[in-house]
């Protein structure tokens, strides 16, 4: 069904909530021994907190992810409205930070170092609540965490805070590299420094309710990365991490399907040259179909005269510069069934015959990941 277009926006970005909730079901399957968590900071990877996160749960993903306390505050917030009140987890916030708000909205919050157990502790003391924190080791990312050789201290502080009635040591996590090169050692050499960061945590009496690994990539292709929890982001959207992969053969459909109408049609004649700087000049007498949608609605200039569009049934190209608010198609001749009000896809379900978020990625240097997450908010979300 074609829930039709939020007038007066001539585009939209379609979100299939069916996706998602076959997607979620999907990591359960393939993550037998774990819990899912989903990962929807970013406005769910562009694709919208909330009912994301509303399908998700209700397709069997038990704990949500945030990056940052302030994502995780405002969907604790809307979730409460509908009488949810699931785990969510939140990993990036200000070494300065009072986290009063983040406690009594009960986020767990991930801790990398003994002052982030004191900072925690603290706010702990301030409301009378007990944290629920989820120490963070480093096992190879390089980004947040304690290096193994400093997790030894952290788990110290921890502990130390859980005897004062401030903690409660609710996960031991790690983040992954390179799981998306699903050959790569560095995966089970991940694996193995957060097996012993366990094992050390084991010996200074901390057994933690959930050991997370394993991003989508880990779900997918590293059982051994399972653990108790896994946190997929971009296998949620139905999209690969692995660049190049058609979802379909990991089981997986993309839920973001970008549209636009074209809002302007003209017949021209050969050599006339297209879009600013006239990088592209027309070959033939042809149609040009001008399309609203531009970089300022996360269209990667960079893929002027490259990205793939589909319409009218037929696989056409951005024809020179792609604009802040508009880019054109060269129709390649006179195509009298393309006209001002038809639906041109940007990208969509590669199965369908659509191009792909992952298409108009690897023309511009990029990942699917950051394709959705920045289309822009001027894109309205259309659920279906
Ligand atoms: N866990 C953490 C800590 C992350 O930062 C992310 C996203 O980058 C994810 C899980 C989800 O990753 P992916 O989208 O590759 O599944």
């Amino acid at each position: 069904p074609d829930p039709g277009w939020a007038e007066p926006h001539p585009a939209r970005a379609l979100v299939d909530l069916q996706a998602i909730a076959e997607n979620t079901r999907r990591l359960n399957e393939v993550t037998p021994a774990a819990e899912v968590m989903a990962v929807v900071k970013a406005d769910a990877y562009g694709h919208g907190q909330l009912p994301v996160a509303r399908t998700a749960l209700q397709a069997g993903a038990s704990w949500l992810g945030t990056a940052q306390l302030t994502e995780a505050l405002a969907l604790r917030a809307e979730l409460a409205a509908d009488g949810l009140h699931p785990p969510i987890l939140a990993w990036l916030y200000s070494p300065s930070a009072a986290l009063d708000d983040g406690l009594l909205a009960d986020i767990d919050l991930s801790v990398s170092t003994p002052a982030g157990v004191q900072q925690v502790s603290a706010a702990a003391h301030r409301t009378g609540r007990t944290a629920r924190i989820h120490l963070k080791v480093d096992t190879g990312m390089g980004r947040g965490g304690a290096r193994a050789e400093d997790f030894g201290d952290l788990l110290h502080a921890a502990a130390q805070a859980r005897a004062e009635g401030a903690v409660e040591i609710t996960g031991i996590w790690s983040h992954l590299a390179r799981s998306d090169e699903p050959e790569h050692s560095f995966t089970a050499e991940q694996i193995e420094v957060f097996t012993s960061a366990l094992a050390q945590a084991g010996q200074a009496g901390i057994d933690p309710q959930v050991r997370h690994l394993a991003n989508s990539a880990g779900a997918l292709f590293h059982p051994g990365a399972h653990f108790d929890l896994v946190r997929p982001g971009i296998a949620t959207y139905g999209l690969s991490p692995v660049a190049g992969q058609n979802p379909a053969e990991v089981g997986l459909r993309p839920a973001m399907h970008l549209q636009a109408r074209v809002v302007l049609v003209k017949d021209v004649p050969p050599g006339t040259p297209v879009s600013y700087g006239g990088t592209a000049q027309t070959s033939t007498e042809t149609r040009l179909a001008v399309v609203p949608l531009g970089y300022a609605d996360g269209l990667p200039r960079v893929a002027s005269d490259l990205g793939p569009v589909l319409i009218g049934g037929l696989r056409r190209q951005v024809t020179g510069r792609v604009c802040m608010d508009q880019l054109v198609v060269d129709l390649q001749g006179r195509d009298h069934s393309i006209s001002e009000g038809t639906v041109v896809t940007l990208f969509g379900d590669g199965a369908q015959g659509h191009p792909t978020a992952d298409d108009w990625a690897r023309l511009s240097g990029t990942i699917s990941y950051e394709m959705v997450s920045r289309i822009g908010t001027r894109v309205p979300r259309i659920y279906l």
